[in-house]
């Protein structure tokens, strides 16, 4: 069995994002961007299926500029076996994310896709719904463990979901789509050998046009807003005090 894994090129998650003065969406120049960090989940845990032979071939997807090459090579590096590119500068919003993928995945044929849940930089949470639709695919979101029953057409996943109040456990049907939380697990380092050796990894360069998708927006960013800041703490003299301002100044007792 084949595992694709989309995995998108964002702003570092340690990056403090600074909004532009005319509010049409946050600084990208000179900031340190990475593989979006449940992408990196998602990788690992094809890896891991891979090396318990669940599968045999684990093929990474990324669609951006030409600078989302460095994120399919940390993918490489992390043990992924081949890449591709789907390059645009355009900001491509989730459904037109969903169709290339549902492209890549017609011409790949993999029977599991594992998608981020969300996407750190547009908090979308959009993409791994919209492709398991295009595809005719089951879903399985949000999963904290995924176990291959069989592989294949005619094979299943036990997946289970964080749901409020607790832990969802449900089959799919593969091929099928799973997109990662949190504590599915914790993506390995790539090691300097294995960063030099994916260098040579082959890397396949397509575009939108490709699969006949138009990156042409359909949402129009009003406007982007830091969060006000927080306001300078007090300190209380007494309990009575502090049960006092929270009754009267903060109205929460
Ligand atoms: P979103 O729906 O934008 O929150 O993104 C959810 C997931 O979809 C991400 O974690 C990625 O796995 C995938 N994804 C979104 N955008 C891209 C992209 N440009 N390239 C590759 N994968 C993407």
């Amino acid at each position: 069995m084949k595992i694709l894994v989309p995995v998108k090129r964002v702003v570092d998650y340690n990056v403090k994002i600074r909004v532009k003065p005319d509010g049409t969406g946050v600084e990208l120049g000179n900031v340190k961007m990475s593989m979006n960090p449940f992408d990196e989940i998602s990788v690992e845990e094809a890896l891991r299926l891979r090396e318990a032979g669940k599968a045999e071939e684990v093929v990474v997807v990324s669609i951006g500029p030409a600078k989302a090459e460095e994120t399919l090579r940390t993918a490489l590096a992390m043990g992924a076996d081949r890449a591709v590119l789907v390059e645009t500068d355009d900001a491509v919003e989730p459904l037109a994310v969903a169709k290339i993928l549902k492209g890549v995945a017609d011409a790949e044929k993999p029977g599991l896709i594992i998608v981020g849940k969300q996407a750190i930089d547009d908090d979308s949470n959009q993409t791994g719904q919209m492709l398991a639709a295009l595809l005719g695919l089951a879903q399985a979101t949000f999963a904290s463990k995924i176990e291959i029953e069989a592989s294949g057409p005619g094979g299943k996943a036990t997946v289970t979901r964080e749901v409020d109040g607790g832990l969802q456990t449900i089959d799919v049907k593969l091929p099928a789509v799973v997109t990662t939380d949190l504590r599915l697990n914790e993506p390995r380092y790539a090691s300097l050998p294995n960063i030099m050796k994916a260098k040579k990894k082959p890397l396949d360069k397509k575009t939108p046009d490709d699969f006949g998708v138009s990156t042409e927006p359909r949402i129009k960013v009003l406007k982007t807003e830091e969060p006000s800041g927080r306001k300078a703490g007090i300190k209380v003299k007494s309990v009575a005090e502090l049960v006092e301002k929270l009754k009267v100044e903060a109205g929460v007792l």
